[in-house]
């Protein structure tokens, strides 16, 4: 079997919120979103097998809480769900990094238990989600956000900002779109990071989009940069 997992970062207080953890960084994706900052694990191939992970985390668990999966999207593993059973036998809390396109393994995750905490990518409005992702998969997140709503997995919502791709009106659209399905939790904006490696020829952004502008009675906001 191919390797599934292109590298580990062994600790980080910043990415599982209120949690230590490692992050496990899976190979391929099923998007090319034009911002991406990780080439290399998108195209790139797996170094390291199910069985380094857990032989690495054995090591290391009495430092960690939990195992973030990022990637690169790693949903698309087959083997995702066998794994988090032996993670959680390891005692382990597990959050995903998801871009939301594999409702059902989800559903799967959240029935066995297996899944405590998610972030998910919102990329775009409708209108302008396969242009900015390279993709057709809208459809897709729609339903996973469904499911998410639906679920009692804690979740936050992340976008990121580049201002030759989305403006203030894109925003509104996707604040509006979130109130409507009934989202009422963080919802993460992070502008574009200039001078980063990206999938798309990007230039850097000269501006950034006013926070003051933007309001929601549920959703808390939250501009990272
Ligand atoms: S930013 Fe897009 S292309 Fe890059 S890993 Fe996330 S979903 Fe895949």
């Amino acid at each position: 079997m191919a390797k599934p997992i292109y590298n580990i970062t062994p600790f980080t207080l910043l990415d599982y919120p209120d949690k230590t953890a490692c992050i496990l960084w899976f190979a391929g994706c099923n998007m090319r979103c034009l911002y991406c900052y990780n080439p290399d694990i998108v195209e790139g191939k797996g170094r390291y097998s199910y069985e380094d992970a857990i032989t690495f985390i054995r090591k290391r668990k009495y430092l960690l809480d939990g195992v973030v999966l990022s990637g690169g999207e790693c949903t698309l593993h087959k083997q995702l769900p066998a794994f988090c059973r032996q993670l959680k036998d390891e005692g382990m809390l597990i959050k995903i990094d998801t871009n939301g396109t594999n409702p059902d393994l989800i559903l799967d995750l959240q029935t066995d238990g297996l899944v405590d905490y998610i972030a998910l990518d919102y990329k775009a409005p409708a209108a302008k989600h396969a242009s900015i992702t390279q993709s057709s998969l809208y459809a897709r997140f729609e339903s996973f956000l469904k499911i998410l709503l639906k679920s009692n997995i804690p979740f936050e919502i992340r976008t990121t900002v580049h201002t030759d791709l989305l403006n203030e009106e894109d925003l509104q659209e996707m604040i509006a779109f979130l109130e409507k399905e009934g989202f009422a939790g963080k919802l993460f904006i992070q502008h574009f990071v200039n001078d980063s490696r990206t999938i798309g020829q990007l230039r850097n952004i000269a501006g950034k989009i006013d926070p003051g502008k933007f309001a929601s009675g549920g959703i808390e906001m939250v501009f990272r940069n």
